[in-house]
Formats: structure tokens, C-alpha cells, sequence
């Protein structure tokens, strides 16, 4: 921690700061300037709160230096982390990671005609939602554990990996019978128990980042699951609210550099939620891919017109393809396979 002094700060104030990092258990290493003291602390662990040095009389600025994380921090694997998905699929390799699939699974037609279009265009890791957040009570809230079923089935039949929804820990002993990748939606970042539980599985977790969530407060989510030993960690950009309302959320395509510099854990995209609308995805796909994203995650659907959930931002058939075909261009070109 480094804490800048007033200009003027009196002797007497710098002491009561010295005093402070020093019962925090920090070692203090002074800097005398012409204008101002700044103390370097040094040594301490992660989980003090800088507030407690900012308040006391004199001081101008307090800055952190080590990142409250520790085990989501790159620091703790400089090399970066792969993730082991199964059937040889990999997240935070050199290859770009397709997730795609519809929004919610609706039916078992529906499900196997998706799996069916997904399949043939290369793709290892079919999405669906089982568990539905919807925002309204009164939308479709998805068929539960049925639909886990039907998901599995048509997976199966095409030799995918799945990626699926839990939106409370009781349900995860049935999530983990069915699914491959444990999604964490947005709307739960911040739900601690549902991530401690988690962290007892060894299950990949795709954690999605929350909608009001800064890169911080993302990685010490992670931060929860692994702690609990599970360090199956992907991230997932999805949109954050900001005064923009030109789009549904705002993808921060910046996030994805800032993660990679940060932590070790791979960073996925998902342009369906964060713009709601099929014109905007394809380019914010090839954007974050462009960005270093390891991986995307897309909304396709066969009759999106019809569609239970979020319609309006599947992928038609025929673009979803255009856009896997541009993608098998721009990967490469960023030193990526696809
Ligand atoms: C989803 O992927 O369908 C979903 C609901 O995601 P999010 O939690 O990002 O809104
Ligand atoms: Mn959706």
C-alpha cells in the first residue's frame, strides 16, 4: 500500500499513519519530498480496508498495491490457465472455445435441431438454459430438469459438451449429472453461498460477470469458487448496464485485455446478451474474438420468431454460419486456432 500525505501534513499525523500500517502489520518505508511524505507499506495481507488509512487526519490518497484476489490473480500463474472442459476441449488454449446454442431449451425438436446446426458447423460446447432468470416472473422460466434431460439427450447424440445455467445451489447435484460447464449468470455473481458450493465441485464453472460488477468484484467471485479448491474457472464478459440504451447492456471489450493482464483465468465472450439484438452480435463477436477473447459464447436458434426467451438476439441459422466462417479468418489473424 502506498499512502500519499497532504502537502503540510504535520509530523504528529505522519506518526498516526506509521502507527496504523504498522498495526495492520505492515513494514513502513518512508519517503521525505520537498512537498509531501509518502509512506510505502509493506508486507501486510490482502484483506485490510485502505478506508481505515484514508480517514485519519493528513492523508491525501491511499493506493493498493496488491490485488485483494490472490488466487484468481495472474501472479499465481503467470503461464495462464487451461481448462479442461472433456472430450479433449480446452478453454484458455490457443483455441478460440464456441459455446452456442439457444437461449432456453424449449423442446426436444428444438433442441436437437439446434444441436443438429451447431454440430455441423464445428462447434464441441452446446448452451442452453434449463433454469431461466427471467427479469418478469411471468415469462417463460424454462423447463427444469426436463429440459436438462432433452439437452443431454440431443448432446449426446452429437457428441457435445453442455453448458447449462444453476441458479441455486440445490440445484447443483442434478446439474452435475447432466451438464459439463456450470454456468453462473449474472444476476448471481455476488451469490457467495451458491459460488462457495461450487468451489466443493470440481466441475468447470463459467462465471459470468455481474451486471453492475466492476473487474474487481468479478475476480473475487472467482476468488470464492477457488477457494474452495475448484480452480475450473472461466469468466465471461456479458454486458454491463451503463447510460447507454442503444443496446441492451454494454459489452466491455475492454474487459478482456484488462482479465488477461490481471489473472491467469481464461475470458470468454457473450455478445447475445450484452447487445439483445442478431444485427449487433455478429460484430461484437468478431470484436471480442479480435480483443483476445478465448472463447464465445452465442445464442442460435433454428425459428428465433417463435422462440420462449430472448428471440430477438438469437442468431438465424444462415448467420450464425456467415459468422463461424468470418471467425475461421479472424482467429488466426490474431494468432489464435479456430
Ligand atoms: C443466458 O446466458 O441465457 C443468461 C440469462 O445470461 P446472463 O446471466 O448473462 O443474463
Ligand atoms: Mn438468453
Amino acid at each position: 500500500m502506498v499512502v500519499v500525505m497532504q502537502e503540510g501534513a504535520t509530523e504528529k499525523q505522519i506518526q498516526a499513519v506509521i502507527d496504523k500500517l504498522m498495526k495492520i502489520g505492515f513494514d513502513v518505508h518512508r519517503s521525505t519530498g520537498v512537498v509531501q511524505t509518502v509512506l510505502g507499506g509493506v508486507g501486510a495481507k490482502a484483506d485490510f480496508d485502505t478506508r481505515e488509512v484514508e480517514l485519519l487526519d493528513g492523508v491525501q490518497e491511499v493506493h493498493r498495491i496488491i490485488a485483494p484476489y490472490k488466487l484468481a490473480s495472474r501472479h499465481f500463474r503467470p503461464e495462464g490457465s487451461i481448462i479442461h472442459v472433456g472430450k479433449g476441449v480446452e478453454v484458455g488454449g490457443k483455441q478460440v472455445v464456441m459455446m452456442a446454442g439457444p437461449c432456453s431449451v424449449e423442446s426436444r425438436e428444438q433442441i436437437e435441431t439446434i444441436a443438429a446446426i451447431v454440430a455441423q458447423q464445428g462447434v464441441r460446447i452446446m448452451r442452453g438454459g434449463a433454469f431461466k432468470p427471467r427479469t418478469s416472473p411471468y415469462t417463460f422460466q424454462g423447463l427444469g430438469p426436463k429440459g436438462l434431460e432433452l439437452m443431454r439427450e440431443a448432446a449426446d447424440r452429437h457428441n457435445l459438451l453442455i453448458v447449462s445455467e444453476v441458479m441455486d445451489h440445490t440445484q447443483i447435484p442434478l446439474m452435475l449429472e447432466y451438464v459439463d460447464i456450470l454456468q453462473v449468470g449474472t444476476r448471481n455473481m455476488q451469490n457467495f453461498n451458491l459460488l462457495r458450493e461450487l468451489g466443493k465441485t470440481n466441475k468447470p464453472v463459467l462465471l459470468k460477470r455481474g451486471i453492475s460488477a466492476t473487474i474487481e468484484e468479478w475476480l473475487l467471485s472467482a476468488e470464492y469458487i477457488m477457494s474452495g479448491g475448484n480452480y475450473n474457472v472461466i469468466l465471461c464478459e456479458r454486458g454491463i448496464r451503463t447510460f447507454e440504451n442503444a443496446t441492451r447492456n454494454t459489452l466491455d471489450v475492454s474487459a478482456i485485455p484488462v482479465i488477461h493482464k490481471l489473472s491467469h483465468l481464461p475470458v470468454i465472450a457473450d455478445p447475445s446478451q450484452a447487445t439483445g439484438r442478431r444485427d449487433q452480435v455478429l460484430p461484437m463477436a468478431r470484436a471480442a474474438v479480435a480483443a483476445g477473447a478465448d472463447g464465445l459464447l452465442l445464442e442460435v436458434h433454428h425459428d428465433p420468431e417463435n422462440a420462449l426467451s430472448d428471440g430477438p438476439q438469437q442468431l438465424y441459422p444462415e448467420q450464425f454460419i456467415t459468422l463461424m466462417s468470418e471467425l475461421r479468418m479472424i482467429a488466426p489473424a490474431v494468432g489464435r486456432t479456430f
